[in-house]
């Protein structure tokens, strides 16, 4: 057990489980290093190449002051604004009305009024029809309806699986993939107890002049109402799409997204096939003020995430004749283990939060000096291959930062539910927990499995009891069985951050360059939770999970599944602004 932490080779990163290296086979391997390191510098010697530049990628070298400056491998890439060319008159006075005070007021009227219908999820809800509390969804397609004529005009509306919206503007153009954009229509219930708590009611929609107040303001009905108000303000200026737009709106994204998401996404995948839609845009990281860097997190992955759950069978009997430890001991002495073995903070290669380090080295003025270094030494190290620790340096240090910024960089491990015993004087037989994990960019569930099955061998070898690990065994009397949920999910694959040519991610960067400014550094983000994105995969490999609307001064999430949400009303303005844009960039781009 003491190993699990230890170093691991360069080629074997991903296994979380690993014997160290014993001494003489270290020492070979120094060696083999030591040679490989010589011939590379012997080859790189006798070419042109190497004489004829000044400094090598990750190398220092004299800055124009004189200074040294980090000359990172993999630089911070920023692209320029990307603003959408003229096309008619009707456009260019579209862009002048949503900036207007008229456009302003009548903005916060849809929000606002979207607010006001309460479309909670519960965790406890029925099947659809049976419940009727999902009828409230009702309610809201009629009042999106009502308030986008142009865009219930213009596009095909699909209803799936009885509250899903799925919206086709179709393009002119069959050859180029779609464009779709993405939001849920349901808000995370609100506690009656928390309903005094409130500034102003939840389901009030408020406007004090600055905010619209209440639930699902921005988690997010911002982003649902602003994809159609930029959708029904470019009906409206007589834009017509050469690339297709979807528009796919689940409602029950806070209950897991299995009966929205999970059936609008078979939908699409069935029409436009495998990697058929050319960039997707849902709800996610936003802007963040760091190291003196403002940016704009575009996310790019999400962690995987699995809940284990520890049944622990153990004989009953009179509490007076007690073995030494009964299930509920047992199940303590697991759960200490399993905390105790913490997995490894580390940044794989394709880790998003890499790319925002690299920006942040780059243009953070504050940015920690020995970060840099370590970042500089990584780049090293991933280029040889040659000491993999210094990757883990990078990690740990930037873990320092706080919890949040470590469980970017770590699979996470929380004891979440337990549950066992039924009176004093009885032992007892059954004694359960579950443990949530959000799994590590780079890592997977078998992973998770591996660790848990291999610290509750030993626990079940020292009290005789058979362990059934992720095998689905029916449950059996002086045993310990382990099972995964069954909404286990791998980390999501990693859309590229493609900036030297034309992609999807370059369009993103520039819309928000050409709303924002050049001063706002636009960098990949990693999610630790998960978007209605996980059902769509393998429809687009370019997908984005991007809050675009802000303000220009908050940052952070505008209290979302707490008291108190609410929007600035500049921000969801934005959000208007930059679908509107993006919709266009995209479709005057001939990306395939
Ligand atoms: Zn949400």
């Amino acid at each position: 057990m003491g190993t699990m932490d230890e170093e691991k080779s360069c080629e074997d990163q991903s296994l979380p489980l690993q014997d160290s290296e014993p001494g003489s086979s270290k020492a070979r391997t120094w060696m083999r290093r030591a040679l490989r390191l010589v011939v590379v510098v012997l080859i790189l010697k006798s070419t042109q190449w190497y004489l004829g530049l000044s400094t090598r990628p990750g190398e220092y070298s004299r800055g124009p002051s004189g200074s040294a400056e980090l000359v990172l491998e993999k630089a911070c890439q920023q692209v320029s604004p990307l603003h959408p060319h003229s096309q008619s008159h009707g456009l260019d006075a579209m862009d002048t009305h949503i900036s207007s005070e008229a456009f302003r007021n009548a903005s916060i009227k849809r929000l606002s009024g979207a607010v006001q219908i309460p479309t909670e999820s519960f965790d406890d809800l029925g099947k659809i029809g049976d419940d009727k509390r999902w009828d409230i969804m009702y309610d809201f397609a009629a009042y999106l309806k009502e308030t986008f004529p142009e865009s219930h005009k213009a596009l095909a509306l699909e209803v799936v699986n009885t509250h899903g919206l799925l919206f086709t503007w179709k393009g002119e153009n069959k050859t180029l993939k779609p464009t779709l954009l993405m939001a849920h229509q349901d808000v995370v219930p609100v506690p009656a107890s928390t309903v005094d708590a409130w500034t102003h009611p939840p389901f009030s929609g408020f406007y004090d002049g600055k905010y619209v107040w209440g639930r699902g303001a921005s988690d997010c009905k911002n982003q649902l109402i602003g994809i159609l108000e930029a959708v029904e303000e470019l009906t409206k200026a007589g834009f017509t799409p050469r690339r297709t737009v979807l528009l796919s709106f689940g409602f029950d994204e806070e209950i897991s997204g299995k009966d929205g998401a999970g059936h609008l996404a078979p939908v699409i995948y069935e029409r436009y096939g495998s990697e058929g839609v050319a960039a997707i845009i849902d709800e996610g990281s936003g802007f963040v003020n760091q190291w003196g860097m403002r940016a704009a997190l575009a996310g790019v992955g999400e962690k995987g995430y699995t809940d284990v759950q520890i049944t622990v069978r153990m004989p009953g009997g009179h509490s007076s004749i007690p073995p030494d430890h009964t299930g509920i001991g047992v199940m303590s002495e697991l759960l200490t283990l399993i905390e105790a073995h913490k997995y490894p903070t580390q940044l794989a290669d394709q880790n998003p939060y890499l790319g925002l380090l690299t920006c942040g080295a780059e243009h953070g003025p504050s940015f920690p000096s020995k970060l840099k270094h370590l970042l500089h030494g990584r780049q090293d190290a991933t280029r040889s291959c040659r000491d993999r620790s210094k990757k883990d340096h990078l990690a740990l240090e930037a873990a320092k930062d706080g919890l949040g910024t470590r469980y970017l960089m770590q699979t996470s491990i929380a004891a979440d539910v337990i549950a066992g015993g039924a009176k004093v004087n009885a032992l007892p037989e059954r004694t359960t927990a579950i443990i949530n994990h959000r799994i590590n960019i780079g890592e997977h569930s078998t992973d998770v499995h591996d660790r848990i099955s291999n610290i509750t061998k030993e626990v079940a070898h020292k009290y005789n009891l058979t362990l059934h690990a992720f095998d689905g065994a029916k449950e059996e009397p002086q045993s310990i069985m382990l099972d995964a949920s069954r909404n286990t999910l791998e980390p999501a694959p990693v859309t590229p951050t493609e900036t030297t040519k034309l992609s999807p991610y370059s369009i993103l960067a520039g819309t928000t360059r050409a709303l924002y400014g050049e001063d706002i550094i636009v960098t990949p983000g990693l999610m630790t939770g998960n978007t209605d994105t996980k059902y769509y995969w393998n429809i687009s490999k370019h997908i984005f999970r991007f809050t675009a609307g802000w303000d220009g001064e908050s940052f952070g999430l505008g209290n979302i599944h707490t008291v108190d949400e609410r929007i600035p009303v500049v921000s969801h303005i934005n959000m208007v602004r930059w679908m509107s844009m993006f919709i266009r960039n995209m479709d005057q781009s001939d990306l395939e």
